[in-house]
């Protein structure tokens, strides 16, 4: 396949890894796309996919650059480098400095770089990876796309925690909410979908992957979100526990010993759906196990489908109106059971499961889940994170090439 001269490179940086798509900016699906992994350990490796299939390759080192040079090479033998339009970096805590994505410069790069005291984990590698492609692909533009850049619209009542306002004045501490890619998109898909007024809509969008997080759109904008300074508070999710009384926080430091260590272990790697089943952060695996009558996986999908309805709840009540609940990401576009486990709960709000329906809409469908003429009704949105970077991408690119 010849790709016409629209291609748009999209880095998604972590602390090990790096993940990459190829888009064709006339095409929702990456031309290639991969994960760079073991990046600082032993055995780094490459892996690419493509219509052709997979296939995975060792890194010469065990760095970023590294990775990036596979990808780069890559493209060259396929003749891409010429279509490379821009390249865009998905970057995760963009604190109250972005509203949206931009184009970046050294100043861009020293505001992201003071996000990091927000985000220690998870803005760093994006940094690197943002230099690394910079000096590597350094005649085409570079794009930051923020998950925090879509609740920048939340009204201080919704953003603001109930402390000292010293601590917002002075270290930032407020909630800002993460995912705003996925949220934004699938927010947007579900407006066509159901036909609703671009400009006067009342959305929930729950985006329930090994992270989780709700958000509730109004009319494009996102007015309300669970997730917080970072992305612990909320939902249940794989490990993290979302919300907890700080209390009981402060009463397991005192009376296990744990210091502040040991507790971000114990609420951010050792809680959520793992730490309820005692089996597996992984829902199909839980899913499983629950099927087959295991204890543990049972109360856990219960516990997160409690915590879901409750918060589709409370969102609800920062909207004029509800139109819609909107399910995505992997737990979301693909587990009929959660779905229908949590519109049990939301029968307050009127709508209630069309079980057929629920049960054919899965892998990367789209469709209405609920009774014919539900409203509010529910709807699976697949979301695309790396389309809409690339949209985003392709978009400032083509402003600033004028
Ligand atoms: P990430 O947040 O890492 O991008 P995903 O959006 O891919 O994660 O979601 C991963 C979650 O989706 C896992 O808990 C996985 O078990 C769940 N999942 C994927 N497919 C299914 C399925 N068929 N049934 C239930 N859960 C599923």
């Amino acid at each position: 396949m010849a790709p016409d001269k629209n291609l748009i490179l999209v880095l998604n940086s972590g602390s090990s890894s790096l993940k990459f798509a190829v888009q064709n900016t006339g095409q929702r699906t990456p031309v290639l796309s991969g994960l760079a992994e073991r990046l600082g350990g032993e055995g780094p490796s490459i892996t690419f996919k493509d219509e052709g299939g997979k296939r995975t390759a060792p890194l010469p080192r065990a760095d970023h650059a590294a990775a990036l040079d596979a990808v780069v090479a890559e493209l060259a033998a396929r003749g891409w480098i010429e279509a490379l339009v821009a390249v865009g970096h998905r970057v995760v805590h963009g604190g109250e400095r972005f509203t949206g994505s931009v184009i970046i410069t050294p100043l861009v790069i020293a505001d992201i770089e003071a996000c990091n005291p927000l985000a220690p984990l998870h803005n760093p590698p994006a940094l690197l990876g943002i230099r690394v492609a910079m000096e590597r692909l350094s005649d085409i533009p570079h794009v930051a796309v923020l998950d925090t850049a879509f609740h920048q619209t939340m009204p201080r009542e919704a953003y603001l925690y109930a402390l000292p306002m010293e601590q917002y004045r002075s270290y930032g501490v407020r909630r800002y909410g993460f995912h705003g890619t996925s949220h934004r998109f699938v927010a947007h898909e579900a407006v066509g979908l159901l036909g609703l007024d671009p400009a006067d809509h009342g959305l929930v969008t729950a985006h329930l992957g090994n992270g989780a997080s709700a958000t509730a759109v109004q009319d494009g904008c996102s007015v309300d979100t669970s997730m917080g300074l970072t992305p612990l508070e909320g939902l249940v999710m794989g490990t993290r526990s979302g919300d907890i009384d700080v209390g009981a926080v402060l009463h397991m430091m005192r009376t296990e010993g744990l210091d502040v260590a040991a507790i971000d272990t114990l609420l951010n790697k050792k809680s959520g759906l793992l730490g309820l089943s005692g089996l597996s952060n992984d829902c199909r695996e839980l899913e499983a196990a629950a099927a087959k009558g295991h204890e543990g996986a049972i109360l856990a999908l219960d516990v997160f489908a409690h915590r879901l309805a409750r918060y589709i709840g409370a969102l609800a009540m920062s909207l004029r109106r509800l139109d819609a609940v909107i399910f995505t990401g992997g737990i979301g576009e693909n587990s009929p059971l959660i779905r229908a486990k949590t519109l049990a709960r939301l029968q307050p709000f009127g709508m209630a499961l069309d079980a057929d329906a629920n049960e054919k809409v899965i892998r990367g469908r789209n469709g209405v889940i609920t009774r014919a003429g539900d409203k509010p009704c529910a709807a699976v949105v697949a979301t695309n994170e790396e389309w809409m970077i690339a949209c985003d991408t392709a978009e400032l690119a083509r402003k600033a090439a004028g």
